[in-house]
């Protein structure tokens, strides 16, 4: 059972920090038009600039959170208001241990999508665009120009939170308390709580719609990434910068081995393969890194979209990793950031799996 209140986001923040013992809330800053970073915010007069709709992720926030748990968890209260991704990611952080959840709220926002930085923030028009976002969330449609990942995004419905805002679908947001913790956040804050449906009819339409969007996107990349020449095709134009990895939640070796000394290459191994090759292409290796990354994290990958939107030549990595992922995930009946409690796939030894493997 779930209950809501009619109270707005920014009041309930506000509340947290003037009446509970929260010392920090984390959430989108939005500074001038189409600009927007995390922050934390600690004193409720800064929340003016408090923003979580707006709809751009400029890094996954699971890496902030990791970030500021890594060592230890939070000492003080922390309100968290993060995109379904961005939750399923952390969840994946701290089964790596890499990131801890002790003394944080977490408020989910029902995702309508972000749009890639070049959209959000090369168009003079970032507020009016905003805007028209907001109403088509009211209707409950997938608004053209977020990234393709996130028209394809069936699982938009924040899970492991203890507050929703659900917006599709309805003329103003909801706040929907679905944990103990939650509702006794709306206890002590004295609100007027009552039972609450969960979702909208707009909203299990717009799954439906982002399901069907999803198959199509996944069919039409596994087309073009056929065989080795498809690979080379996709990935032919990329320049080993490495930005998707360094975005990337879920690529989380602390030294990444395709930037460790292994790559630095003498000269004379350039020239052996000249000579056995005839030519080579440099940078060399850009496919292999793509491969090892695959097989270190598509198996906890979560569409997030913020590797394409780093990616300098256009490559679609993240609809790649989105195929590749599923794939996976399938195979192995898991869903990244589903369940705390299901152990990663790779790390786990099940003897009633693969079988099909060893008769190959
Ligand atoms: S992939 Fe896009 S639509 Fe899905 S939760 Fe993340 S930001 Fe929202
Ligand atoms: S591979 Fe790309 S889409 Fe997947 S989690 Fe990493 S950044 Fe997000
Ligand atoms: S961001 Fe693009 S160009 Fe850079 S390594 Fe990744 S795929 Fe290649």
């Amino acid at each position: 059972m779930v209950f809501s209140a009619d109270v707005s986001l920014h009041q309930i923040v506000s509340a947290l920090l003037d009446e509970l013992d929260f010392k920090a809330v984390f959430g989108l800053r939005k500074r001038g038009a189409g600009k927007a970073f995390y922050s934390l915010f600690t004193d409720s007069s800064q929340l003016k600039d408090f923003d979580p709709f707006f709809p751009v992720m400029p890094q996954n926030a699971a890496k902030a959170i990791s970030h500021f748990t890594f060592h230890e968890f939070s000492p003080y209260k922390v309100a968290v208001v993060l995109r379904p991704c961005e939750m399923r990611a952390l969840i994946e952080l701290v089964k790596l241990e890499q990131a801890k959840l002790d003394n944080i709220l977490f408020v989910g926002l029902e995702c309508g999508g972000v749009f890639p930085f070049e959209i959000i923030y090369s168009k003079g028009e970032a507020d009016k665009l905003y805007s028209d976002y907001m109403d088509a969330l009211k209707r409950g449609s997938n608004f053209d120009g977020i990234r393709d990942v996130c028209k394809g995004c069936d699982l938009f419905w924040p899970e492991n939170v203890d507050i929703v805002v659900s917006c599709i679908g309805r003329e103003k947001p909801s706040i929907i308390f679905c944990t103990e913790k939650g509702v006794d956040i709306a206890r002590s804050l004295n609100l007027n709580i009552s039972e609450a449906d969960e979702r909208t009819e707009a909203s299990l339409k717009l799954e439906q719609e982002r399901l069907n969007y999803k198959e199509k996107m996944i069919s039409d990349i596994k087309e073009r990434l056929a065989g080795v020449d498809g690979l080379l095709a996709v990935f032919g134009r990329c320049i080993g910068c490495h930005n998707c990895s360094h975005v990337c939640p879920l690529c989380y070796c602390k030294d990444c081995f395709f930037e460790s000394s292994t790559f630095d290459y003498e000269a004379e191994s350039y020239v052996r393969r000249v000579q056995k090759r005839g030519t080579i292409r440099v940078p060399m290796d850009t496919l292999l890194f793509h491969l090892g990354r695959m097989t270190h994290m598509a198996t906890s990958c979560v569409s997030c979209g913020m590797c394409s939107d780093v990616c300098p030549v256009g490559i679609p990595v993240s609809v790649v990793f989105k195929a590749v992922g599923s794939d996976l995930q399938a195979l192995f009946d898991y869903v990244p950031g589903r369940d705390l409690g299901e152990p990663l796939p790779l790390t786990t030894f099940r003897y009633d799996e693969l079988h099909e493997v060893e008769d190959m």
